[in-house]
């Protein structure tokens, strides 16, 4: 999975086995909730990656454009995400990128 294999990206106190149990909602299951601290540290299902549950850190917040999500704009955090999409180069490379992603998701 993309953002777990590594740990790399996920936040220290997300485990895989809890990221998995969150995902639920993603098939269906409505009942699962983010605590509060987790909404706080920037989790979220996110609408633009039809409920996939990201982190603000992830990659896939680069093309979040959740409202609610607007308070994890900060001016660090944009810059960041602007040095992110850089380091992809050039825009189709972040294109594939996120079309890859897609694929490995089984979003198509
Ligand atoms: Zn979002």
């Amino acid at each position: 999975m993309i953002t777990s294999e590594s740990g790399g990206t996920m936040s220290k106190k997300m485990t895989k086995e809890r990221w998995n149990y969150l995902m639920q909602p993603f098939i269906g299951d409505e009942d699962v909730m983010l605590t509060a601290e987790e909404l706080n540290e920037g989790w979220h299902w996110c609408e633009e990656w039809d409920g996939l549950l990201i982190h603000v850190d992830d990659d896939e917040f680069v093309s979040c454009t959740c409202g609610f999500m607007e308070k994890f704009r900060t001016p660090e955090r944009i810059k960041a995400m602007q040095d992110k999409i850089a380091k992809w180069k050039e825009p189709q490379d972040a294109m594939q990128r996120l079309a890859d992603l897609d694929e490995e998701l089984g979003l198509n």
